[in-house]
């Protein structure tokens, strides 16, 4: 176990290397011991494992992480558990992620079969298109009907997508016969190798086109600018998107077409804002109309109500109006709406209404303001004796 060389070490990279340096460092040290280049040699096989411990965790964000902190017991669960020196429990081959990418991109595709690589003449889904549009608070909240307008890859009509002249149709490749690819033994200084290429014949595509579609050009498809109306959904909310199927970009090889997708944003209203489906509305009164009461023409999304603020209403008093929200987007119901008083103090009094406020206070009894006597009752038992 003292002999495990700390990771960083073993790349020999620093502590902060970036992605790029580890993949680098990693990249010359698998080169240098592979296994293939050095047939029957333990110590390069050895150096081999090591250095792909050591990227296998320093090229993931969270073991890397862990690393850095905890040393390999962050990483091994099986570090310090009893088991002996070069026992690499926690790292099998077969898991790697992306180091069958890496050595795929050095030994041309040899390395672990290259199934994945993809095939150009493959079935390949159309762009999506993101798009987004604002609306007001009303069109949201009561849905409405609305047109975009976006470019896309749309399929010739003339020769529907085939790319071939009227009456005549696409080939099959004779170079490839139409895989698409080519496979070619190289030789090189690390020894042979089978690789994969596109069929340079084709370009990838497994076929060849003797007269190309005059409107097109051969390619199959064309560039358009579309006008979509989009139906926005009563009660949709603000970041929150529709999508249209299969109105994107046209697929490859028969492909799906891509989707559009559209994100909504919700212009802000002069007296209302948003909580889910909820509206809340912030209304000042005066304090004579709070003190004794008084019927409120309350602003909603569907008009005014009437309103009943009973008498001695308090500054921040929330009353709710039921059911007078927005219609949820996904299903049935609607929101309530909160209605928030706040007691707007008089200024810029004249005499005659200072006199008249001053007489008031001077016939106000304990229980015209219970919360004042009841803060200084307090004030009055806990500072006793000053
Ligand atoms: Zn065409
Ligand atoms: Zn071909």
């Amino acid at each position: 176990m003292a002999d495990k060389r700390d990771y960083y070490e073993v790349l020999g990279i620093s502590k902060g290397a970036s992605d790029d340096e580890i993949k680098k460092a990693y990249r010359k040290l698998a080169k240098k011991y592979h296994p293939d280049v050095n047939k029957d040699n333990p110590e390069a096989a050895e150096k081999f494992k090591e250095a792909s411990e050591a990227y296998e965790v320093l090229s993931d964000g969270t073991k890397r992480q862990k690393y850095d902190q905890f040393g390999f017991a962050g990483v091994d669960p099986n570090y310090g558990a009893g088991q002996g020196a070069g026992g690499f429990g926690g790292f099998d081959m077969g898991g790697f992620g992306d180091l069958g990418d890496i050595l795929n991109g050095m030994f041309g595709g040899a390395f672990g079969g290259g199934s994945r690589q993809s095939r150009q003449n493959a079935p390949r889904r159309g762009e999506s298109i993101r798009k987004s549009i604002m609306l007001s608070f009303e069109e949201a909240a009561f849905g409405c009907d609305k047109e975009i307008t976006i470019d896309r890859v749309e399929n010739c009509e003339e020769c529907g997508g085939s790319g071939a002249a009227k009456g005549t149709s696409a080939e099959t490749c004779p170079t490839c016969h139409g895989s698409g690819s080519v496979t070619q033994t190289q030789r090189t200084p690390l020894g042979m190798f089978q690789t994969q290429s596109a069929c340079p014949n084709c370009r990838g595509t497994g076929k060849v086109i003797k007269t190309p579609c005059k409107k097109c050009g051969g390619n199959g498809k064309l560039r358009r600018s579309r006008t979509l109306s989009v139906h926005i959904p009563a009660g949709i909310d603000d970041g929150q998107s529709i999508q249209l199927r299969g109105q994107g970009g046209a697929g490859a090889n028969g492909g799906p077409a891509g989707d559009v997708i559209v994100t909504v944003g919700i212009r802000p209203h002069p007296i209302f804002t948003r909580e889910g489906s909820d509206v809340i509305c912030e209304i000042p009164i005066s304090f004579t109309q709070a003190a004794l009461g008084d019927t409120l023409q309350v602003p909603t999304i569907d008009g005014k109500i009437e309103y009943q603020v009973p008498e001695g209403t308090q500054t921040g008093t929330v009353f709710r109006m039921r059911g007078k929200g927005i219609q949820n987007v996904n299903g049935r119901g609607r929101g309530d709406q909160y209605v928030r008083v706040n007691i707007e103090v008089p200024k810029n009094l004249t005499d005659k209404q200072k006199d008249l406020l001053r007489e008031f206070e001077a016939n106000a009894t304990d229980e015209n303001h219970s919360a004042r006597k009841g803060f200084w009752d307090k004030v009055k038992d806990a500072f006793k004796g000053e």
